[in-house]
């Protein structure tokens, strides 16, 4: 991208931006905050939920990690993420079991949080409020494009959010939505790349048709 000012200055050539989310350290907060993690499948939220654990570990954080009982994709117990990486996980049933968490715990991180009930918002507030670092990884939107689950209500209470993108199967740019490739019609419907490809706005859109290009 060209910026071309027209006063005097000269022109500035910016190729791309690249944001990595960096934790903030504020020293005297009085609590803890919320950081979501969002985006379409095959966009790398467990990866960066990871690597963000991982970097706590590093920093002598006491962290715990939880997932909703109905992802076992991969995992009964574990937290694995497309590139095969993983972490021990708890699994829950519902999010009000997040309040028993241990007082020694520094920070919390959730993943696939769309398939949790509507107090996971609630709960995580209140862990915050304990001065836990809270860390969300989701779906912000399910195949119909829709927000999913409790997904929009962290985000709107969250400190701070990352929407991470994959690339769209069929063009090559950035990926938001999750294009369904069966006819299933339940909102939740687990799968990978043989139910699910990731697309840009404009090629989810056009549907079944992008299937015979
Ligand atoms: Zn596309």
């Amino acid at each position: 991208m060209n910026t071309e000012c027209r006063g005097k200055c000269f022109p500035i050539t910016v190729d791309f931006f690249i944001f990595m989310f960096l934790e903030p350290h504020f020293r005297g907060q009085r609590s803890g905050w919320i950081e979501v993690v969002c985006g379409s499948m095959f966009s790398g939220k467990t990866e960066e939920l990871l690597r963000r654990l991982r970097r706590a570990k590093i920093a002598n954080q006491n962290v715990a990690i939880y997932k909703p009982a109905i992802d076992v994709r991969y995992d009964e117990t574990r937290v694995v993420s497309h590139d095969a990486s993983s972490i021990e996980a708890n699994v829950l049933s519902h999010s009000s079991d997040l309040l028993n968490v241990d007082s020694e715990i520094n920070v919390v991180g959730i993943d696939e949080a769309q398939f949790f009930d509507m107090q996971l918002t609630d709960v995580c507030q209140e862990l915050a409020l304990r001065n836990i670092r809270v860390i969300v990884a989701g779906l912000d939107m399910d195949y119909r494009g829709m927000p999913f689950g409790p997904m929009p209500n962290l985000l709107a209470v969250a400190e701070y959010i990352t929407k991470v993108h994959a690339i769209c199967v069929h063009c090559g740019n950035l990926a938001t939505h999750s294009y369904r490739l069966s006819e299933h019609d339940s909102v939740v419907l687990l799968g990978e790349k043989d139910r699910y490809e990731p697309r840009c706005r404009t090629c989810y859109s056009m549907g079944n048709i992008m299937k015979l290009i």
